[in-house]
């Protein structure tokens, strides 16, 4: 009902700004990613995205990032720097954008910093997606997937009615290798080590949020567009 509502009304003001999410993978991020930038009518820019295009055009960067890509490997800052910029110079970007899973690091976050300056955003507002990291772990490995149409479940939030089966057509649900706790774990240890500096990092600099990523969806989404207002 929210959704069918919120669809009918104009888009909010302009953001004006770049907007930074951070957060835990299975935070949400995502998914208030699509919603922010529905509601104002802005870009959403990830790094997925921009590796995908550039790729696919065989640009410079493109072809310096693809057998880092191809072998798994972690591409360069000089690389995810050189995109972010040419990406945020382009006309939709002018009024503003939302970064999602970018910066990761704090020598990140400085980089992106100067190309914000040089491209007349000034401050950015992050935005830091708080969840508690063993109701993250239950999130996570609570997912199980149907064998047969794909559909996605979850044990603990969105159970099917008969256990272990699709309510749809009745498959077998299965946990995915990457959702146990065994691949989960780690996951959610190097991200915590990793983006504690960066968090300081904002916050020093008095602008970052803390959001309650826990709540519902709509909760998260009216928690976002109230401090995006108030930082103005
Ligand atoms: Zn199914």
């Amino acid at each position: 009902m929210a959704e069918a509502g919120q669809s009918k009304k104009r888009p909010l003001e302009k953001l004006d700004r770049a907007v930074i999410f951070i957060g835990p993978p299975g935070a949400g991020k995502g998914t208030q990613a699509k919603e922010i930038t529905r509601l104002y009518g802005a870009p959403h820019l990830s790094t997925g995205d921009m590796f995908r295009e550039h790729v696919e055009k065989g640009t410079p960067l493109g072809r310096q990032a693809k057998p880092i890509m191809e072998n798994g490997g972690l591409v360069p800052d000089p690389i995810v720097m050189g995109m972010i910029g040419e990406r945020i110079s382009r006309p939709d970007c002018a009024h503003g954008f939302v970064l999602d899973g970018i910066p990761r690091t704090e020598a990140q976050a400085k980089w992106l910093g100067e190309l914000l300056k040089q491209g007349g955003f000034g401050r950015p507002a992050v935005i830091h997606f708080v969840v508690d990291p063993g109701l993250l772990l239950k999130r996570l490995t609570g997912r199980r997937m149907c064998q047969v149409g794909g559909e996605i479940y979850n044990v603990y939030e969105r159970p099917p009615k008969v256990p272990n089966r699709c309510d749809h057509d009745g498959g077998e649900l299965v946990q995915r290798p990457d959702d146990r706790e065994e691949v989960i774990g780690p996951r959610l240890q190097a991200y915590a080590e990793q983006t504690a500096p960066l968090v300081e990092y904002y916050r020093s600099q008095g602008v970052l949020a803390d959001v309650d990523a826990a709540a519902e969806v709509a909760d998260v989404t009216r928690r976002v567009t109230e401090i995006l207002r108030k930082a103005r």
